[in-house]
């Protein structure tokens, strides 16, 4: 089914792989996170909708699972960028735990370690792409490398900048090879932000959450703010396109990263893969035992 021919999701005035659009957004800096640009719904109906699609969602995850035991290699990548507290756990969660967890292939990237700086910035990601027929999360990525790694000059710019080109040539050759690459940037407001990190030092059950760095990070948010535009005005490619979507209300960031998963995997076409066996024969045979 080609893309002009399928609905809109409900609730949605826009396709959401539309509407979320960097390109067609406010730069970062002024973008608004409390919006929900293309859906009508509120907090009640977003979140019934979460759970209606992800069932949807779990269909096409499992057709792409089985068309890549079937020799289909292609596969997914969702990207979450955004800064701490913005909520890229809780769609790891929430969003990955819509589906089975066997089709999924989950990476975080943290500082990397001594083995992994001592090769090129790109190595550990080669290592963690999903195989054929599966969905692979990156909670960070490759893209930290010109985040963190800008803004606290943890390497020359003479060796950041060159990054910006690497990065396209790389999400290129991924997308060549088969798999679909769904970018997104969770945007948090200082405003939320500091009321999540209050929530996880007022709960017990969250201090595990609570990372003193994130409060020094924040003293360089509009350094971060400068380095998120360099990259949706240098990344965004039409093969590799960034998505914004606003983070102050999670029930929205999680819908519009289902249906972007959404949008990913009905591209594909997908059926279920054909019998690779003599069905006629199999079914006299089952039905002999
Ligand atoms: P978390 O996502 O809360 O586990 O934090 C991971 C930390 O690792 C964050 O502070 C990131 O900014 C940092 N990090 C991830 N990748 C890199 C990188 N390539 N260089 C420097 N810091 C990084
Ligand atoms: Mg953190």
């Amino acid at each position: 089914m080609g893309k002009s021919e399928r609905s809109l999701p409900d609730g949605w005035t826009t396709a959401p792989a539309e509407a979320l659009l960097v390109a067609n957004a406010a730069p970062v800096a002024e973008y608004d996170p409390s919006s929900t640009p293309g859906y009508s719904g509120d907090k009640n109906a977003g979140t019934a909708a979460l759970a209606k699609r992800g069932e949807y969602l779990a269909d096409l995850q499992e057709m792409l699972f089985a068309n890549g035991r079937a020799g289909d290699n292609r596969s997914v990548l969702l990207v979450i960028q955004g800064m701490d507290t913005a909520g890229k756990g809780g769609i790891v969660r929430h969003v990955g735990g819509l589906v089975d967890p066997q089709g999924l292939a989950i990476k975080g990237f943290g500082k990397p370690t001594p083995e992994e700086l001592s090769h090129d910035f790109l190595w550990r990601i080669h290592r963690a792409l999903p195989s054929a027929g599966k969905i692979g999360i990156f909670d960070r990525s490759h893209y930290e490398d010109v985040l963190p790694v800008r803004v606290h000059h943890l390497v020359p710019e003479s060796v950041w900048s060159k990054r910006y080109d690497l990065i396209n040539q790389f999400e290129r050759e991924l997308v060549d090879a088969g798999t679909t690459v769904v970018k997104v940037a969770l945007v948090v407001s200082p405003d939320e932000q500091k009321q999540r990190l209050t929530d996880r030092l007022a709960d017990p059950t969250k201090f595990w959450k609570y990372n003193p760095g994130d409060v020094d990070e924040r003293g360089f948010w509009d350094e971060y703010l400068q380095a998120y535009q360099a990259i949706f005005d240098l990344t965004n490619t039409d093969y590799a396109p960034w998505h914004i979507i606003g983070a102050d209300r999670k029930w929205f960031s999680r819908l519009a990263v289902c249906e972007l998963l959404i949008d990913a995997l009905e591209r594909l076409d997908l059926d279920w893969p054909d019998a690779d066996f003599d069905l006629e024969r199999e079914r006299a045979r089952v039905a002999a035992l």
